[in-house]
């Protein structure tokens, strides 16, 4: 079942049940001939088993569905079903009595919205349908096949706004790339900050911290490279922490100043600088 988020759900039964199951594949756009709005058109189509579409749209642009566009709908012939299961989404819009007048801006931005969703929802092609059975948009006079008996919907001036206007801004508002979800922002640590905690907080009462934001992400990157037990990344650079940071250095090659002295165990701006590009923290002075 698919159901437009825009539009108001008026289902029809008993066609809801009871026609078949379709992989909309086609968009055709008509005119009703009538100023007929959402909820006009449902009344009409309720006690009436023929020719309803899935969408109504009215000139104010309030939209209203009536069958899930994964179902059966009657209003284009030999588009509304095709032997392998694809068929049409339709949608009628309110028109004068002679389908002459061009649709209301309001009809032309929820035609566009529309198609963009059954382009999203579907994969209904981004293209004019080539022939009968292709997939793409249309409007109802686009192929004989798709009328039993002729027609001229949804009228001369609009199909020009479909050529000219609905169709192509369909195609640019799909293919506009969705946004990328924001980065996480990268945790900026002041190397003069870290060696101020580094003397400070260990003669502090226990868990005491100096700068303590910046303190857990230099744990937490510590703790990541299994150099500090969890329980200690708590933002002060206490007496434990200082054998993690000489862990650290080593495995950046640097040692004590005398043989077979282990490193310092406070922070240069190079063993800190790696530590932040292996645990994503960038480093300022
Ligand atoms: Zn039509």
């Amino acid at each position: 079942m698919a159901w437009y988020p825009r539009a108001v759900r008026l289902e029809l039964q008993p066609e809801s049940s009871e026609q078949p199951a379709i992989r909309p594949t086609q968009l055709i756009m008509h005119s009703i001939v009538a100023p007929w709005d959402e909820h006009r058109l449902y009344a009409y189509w309720k006690n009436s088993t023929s020719l309803e579409s899935h969408f109504g749209l009215d000139f104010d642009g309030s939209i209203g569905q009536y069958l899930s566009t994964t179902t059966r709908a009657d209003a284009n012939a030999s588009a509304n079903r095709r032997p392998d299961g694809t068929g049409a989404i339709s949608i009628e819009t309110a028109s004068n009595t002679k389908a002459s007048d061009p649709w209301t801006d309001e009809q032309v931005t929820e035609l566009i919205a529309l198609g963009v969703w059954a382009h999203q929802e579907h994969g209904v092609p981004l293209r004019i349908c080539q022939t009968a059975a292709d997939g793409g948009f249309g409007y109802h006079s686009l192929h004989a096949a798709w009328s039993t008996s002729g027609t001229a919907c949804p009228g001369p001036a609009r199909i020009a706004q479909f050529r000219e206007t609905v169709f192509p801004e369909i195609v640019a508002k799909a293919r506009k790339p969705v946004p990328a979800p924001a980065a996480p922002t990268r945790p900026v640590v002041s190397l003069a900050h870290i060696l101020a905690a580094q003397r400070r907080d260990p003669g502090l009462p226990q868990g005491g911290t100096t700068y303590k934001a910046e303190g857990l992400v230099v744990e937490e990157a510590l703790y990541r490279a299994g150099l500090l037990a969890k329980r200690w990344v708590d933002g002060s650079l206490g007496s434990l922490t200082r054998p993690a940071v000489s862990e650290w250095q080593e495995r950046c090659g640097y040692r004590g100043r005398q043989p077979g002295q282990p490193a310092d165990g406070y922070f240069g701006k190079d063993s800190l600088t790696r530590l932040g590009k292996a645990y994503g923290f960038t480093v300022k002075d």
